[in-house]
Parts: structure tokens; sequence; C-alpha cells
């Protein structure tokens, strides 16, 4: 990929962190009316659990598996998380729940039949940046990689001072690795991932498959990359929902996960057409 395509996609994504669409509404505070025709997509961190320093110190309750099971059951099984981690990982966070799932940003995805999609390069590819994304994070411990299998990512929230270097370095990669390979920026964390998969591709390849095709997409997400999902679900007709404060392309708005939460219990409990809260501004 070439430099300025890297600054383009950087670009595209920021943009609604600087001004949102001229004229664009801001989004609806709430999340959508529940419908029984809804297909639910999730992201995890920071959508369904609080960020935490490290990935892995992040932790699933049994409460919040028991609910992701019932909006299934209420969406006729039209659910999937969508996750810039790997689908192993996300299977180790949920276990012993199985669910559809795209993983690393939709390079890997698992349809509600259990069917594995691969989009991405060979991950031997990645050796050599590994390794000297790995020395970099040896220089400077408080960074953090981790290598997902298809893609890496560059984690610097253990000190917001050094996102120029991650920035830097990680589009080091990127431009070595050449046009199979792009930069990602999300929240304190530059990933190199596959080009041309994103988590908006990923929606709309669920929607094409049994028992999403034909019901109404519903993306919640928190983070820039969740902006391309919004994207793509406003554009199918959907319901897209920012989570937390700052300008998005979404069209409704919930606080935090923990008001997630609450919104996914009415979509677990009422199991068809019901109240929610919020509404469409
Ligand atoms: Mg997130």
């Amino acid at each position: 990929m070439t430099r300025a395509a890297i600054h383009a996609t950087i670009a595209a994504m920021q943009a609604p962190t600087q001004a949102g669409e001229p004229g664009a509404p801001d989004a609806s505070a709430g999340g959508p009316a529940w419908t029984a025709q809804a297909a639910v997509f999730l992201d995890i961190d920071g959508t369904l659990v609080p960020h935490e320093e490290r990935p892995d110190a992040v932790h699933i309750d049994a409460a919040l598996r028991a609910l992701l099971e019932r909006v299934r059951v209420a969406a006729g099984g039209a659910l999937a998380l969508i996750s810039g981690r790997s689908i192993a990982d996300i299977d180790a966070l949920f276990s012993p729940a199985v669910f559809a799932v795209a993983g690393q940003h939709g390079a890997e995805r698992r349809g509600a039949d259990g069917r594995l999609h691969f989009h991405s390069p060979r991950a031997s590819r990645l050796r050599g940046q590994a390794e000297r994304l790995r020395e970099l994070v040896r220089a400077h411990p408080a960074l953090l990689l981790e290598e997902k299998g298809a893609s890496l990512a560059l984690h610097y929230r253990g000190d917001p001072a050094l996102g120029g270097l991650a920035e830097r370095e990680a589009r080091r990669a990127v431009v070595a690795l050449g046009d199979d390979f792009e930069l990602l920026a999300g929240k304190f964390v530059f990933e190199v991932k596959a080009s041309g998969r994103d988590k908006g591709s990923a929606i709309e390849e669920f929607m094409a498959e049994e028992p999403f095709a034909g019901r109404r997409p519903v993306f919640v997400g928190d983070d820039l990359t969740d902006e391309l999902g919004f994207e793509r679900v406003n554009r199918l007709g959907g319901d897209s929902v920012k989570v937390g404060a700052g300008p998005t392309r979404a069209r409704w708005r919930l606080a935090d996960a923990r008001a997630v939460r609450d919104w996914l219990s009415g979509l677990g409990a009422t199991g068809g057409d019901g109240a929610a809260q919020g509404r469409k501004g």
C-alpha cells in the first residue's frame, strides 16, 4: 500500500471525528426499538465490556453470555460478534458459548452454520514485520504487540505518548508488506491487517447468509474501525449504534457498555416488537 493510500484510509476513518457530514443530525440518544426481524451485530471491546489496558485482561461474565444467548434466540439465531480480535481469542473469551463471529476486522469469519471463511494473505508474510515490532516493544515495554495470525496490533494504551511512534512503526510495516495489507487506526492501537476487508464487509457477508438474510441489521460498536460497519448498515437500511462520545456516522448512541447491556436486555426479554429506550430524532 502506498503512503498516499494509507493517508487516505486513515483520513476516511477519522473524518467523523473531525466534523461529521455537514448538516447530518447527531445520533439519537438510546438504542433503536426492538424488532423480531433484527439481525444483531456486536463489537466486543468497549461495546459489551469496557476497554482494559491489556486485551487479555478482559473477562466475559456468565450473565453477559446468557444475555447474548437470549438475544440470539429472540433474533431467530441472527446474532454475530464483529471484532478486531481473532476468532480463537473470541471463542476462548466466551467459552463455552460459541457465536457466529467475524474476527480480525473481517479477515476471518464463521457463519451461523459453523463454516469458516478466510480472506487473508498468508500469515507467514507477517513474520519479518512481527519480529521487528517485537524488538520495538522490547525497547518500549509500555507498548504491546498482539500477533493475531492474519494481523498485528500495536497497542499504546499503556503510554499514549508513544502513539506517534506506534503509528510510524506500524505504517512502516504496512509499506514493507505491500498492497495486501493496510493500516487501521483504533483506540490506542494501530493494526496491520489484510486490506479490502473490514467490519462493514463482514456484516454484508453475514447478511447474504441464513439466518441473517432478509432481516434488519443493527450494529453496535464504539471505535473508529466500527464507523465502516455503521456506514454499511446505514446503506443497508438498518440501525447503527455508537457507544460513547464522539462524532459518528451512527444513527443512535448508547453511553457505555452498561447501557448496551440494558438495551440488549430489552431485546432478550421481549422476544418481539416492544418499546426500547430512546427514539428516532
Ligand atoms: Mg470496540
